[in-house]
């Protein structure tokens, strides 16, 4: 392997270009080292990390715990396929189990382990047709994934129309619009998928009473709900699960990303009746739920109940709000989101711009849409590190 230091970004980058497909251009920096909330570049450069590779790295980098327990995992048994199980499997299943029927003690239900947020979602998919029904409800401005199942659910046209034929049956309906649900639900309609915050549409909230009014309509026609919490789930809202305030108890939970603090892995927790769809045989996965991936879950769920970090979030994200707002910067409209999920809507559109700027001066965040940031920080960030970007933002917006 080439010694790191001895070749520079710009070679890096060539190198990438020439070995990598395109799709996703070209990558802002070649970075090297993470630590809490901060990144290195191959120069040395540090950045303030408010992304968390995509809400993904939810005890920010190279967090102690984790260190340690995948250290020790990958000392022990790190892979074993699924012809058998683990403890740390077992347990990680039973306390994801726990937490999507938390608003409905006892209900049983069962988790299916895999890689990703889209392999989680062709598993909710792929149990949605077991019912017999094929037609799935979701909603405009959704994003489900880029596996052909997950990409079929998601509503933007430039991620859907270069691969068809998709799977079939799905329809779209306006995101939080219930009179259009309930318009678009019938007896033949299999399940509806919603997201409870639309993170890659740029953090665009679901009306209060949105999520009880898609279980209402779902239960008067037999229908599935279904929840993507690939991107709100795990604390990520200062939640366990972010449908959990409404009350609601949805029948299919899909999970990833902050599960696995930076391990791939992913989870569809099917509750009731729909936790018996896929029956022996039906699905599987050769990585899924792996010892090292399980015990990576593990070890994210108690660290957060051990330090807090639910109301942590809670308040540093309200923290994060306010400073914003308080700036009272002309450019700034609004700050939408909940915990550490957070959009910032500008009032013209210079987010991209922005978010380069910002790259420049050593924040790491970015732009889902033409006038939306996006923050989602490490969960464990503090209020002085996010004061330190607040700071800096009225420069970032003025270039
Ligand atoms: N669902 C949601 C809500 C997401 O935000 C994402 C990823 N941004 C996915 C699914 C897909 O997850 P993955 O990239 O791990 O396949």
């Amino acid at each position: 392997m080439t010694e790191q230091g001895s070749i520079g970004q710009a070679e890096w980058l060539d190198r990438y270009d020439a070995a990598y497909m395109q799709n996703f251009g070209s990558p802002k920096r070649v970075l090297v080292r993470g630590e809490g909330c901060r990144v290195w570049d191959v120069e040395g450069r540090e950045y303030l990390d408010l992304l968390a590779g995509i809400a993904v790295n939810s005890l920010g980098h190279a967090h102690p715990d984790i260190v340690a327990a995948i250290s020790d995992q990958i000392a022990t048994v790190a892979h074993i396929s699924n012809l058998f199980t683990s403890p740390w499997q077992v347990e990680l299943s039973e306390r994801l189990d726990a937490l999507a029927t938390a608003n409905a003690p006892g209900i049983p239900a069962r988790v299916f382990l895999c890689n990703s947020g889209s392999e989680a979602n062709d598993t909710g998919f792929k149990l949605t047709r077991r019912t017999g029904r094929t037609r799935i409800v979701a909603m405009e401005g959704s994003f489900h994934g880029r596996t052909l199942g997950a990409v079929s659910l998601t509503s933007k046209a430039a991620y859907r129309e270069p691969f068809e034929p998709l799977p079939g049956g799905v329809v779209f309906v306006p995101y939080g619009d219930e009179a259009a649900l309930a318009e678009a639900v019938d007896d033949e309609t299999a399940a509806v998928v919603l997201e409870t915050i639309q993170g890659e549409s740029g953090i665009i909230v679901a009306p209060d009473d949105f999520l009880r009014a898609a279980r209402r309509i779902t239960d008067e026609h037999g229908a599935l709900l279904w929840i993507d919490e690939v991107q709100t789930g795990i604390a990520r809202t200062g939640q366990w699960l972010s449908y959990l305030p409404s009350g609601v108890t949805p029948d299919v939970v899909t999970l990833a990303k902050g599960l696995g603090a930076g391990i791939p892995i992913g989870a569809c927790i099917a509750v009731g009746p729909a936790a018996d769809l896929l029956g022996p045989g039906s699905h599987g996965s050769t990585f899924g739920g792996n010892p090292l991936a399980s015990r990576a879950g593990l070890t994210v769920l108690d660290v957060i109940e051990r330090d807090g970090l639910l109301e942590h979030v809670r308040a540093v994200g309200e923290h994060l709000a306010a400073a914003v707002l308080a700036l009272g910067h002309p450019d700034i409209v609004e700050v939408t989101g909940a915990g550490l999920l957070r959009g910032i809507v500008l009032a013209r559109d210079i987010a991209p711009a922005v978010a380069d700027r910002a790259l420049e001066a050593g924040f790491l965040i970015n732009a889902p849409r033409p006038n939306r940031l996006r923050i989602a920080p490490p969960l464990i960030i503090t209020a002085a590190e996010v004061d330190s970007f607040v700071a800096a933002l009225p420069t970032l917006l003025e270039g």
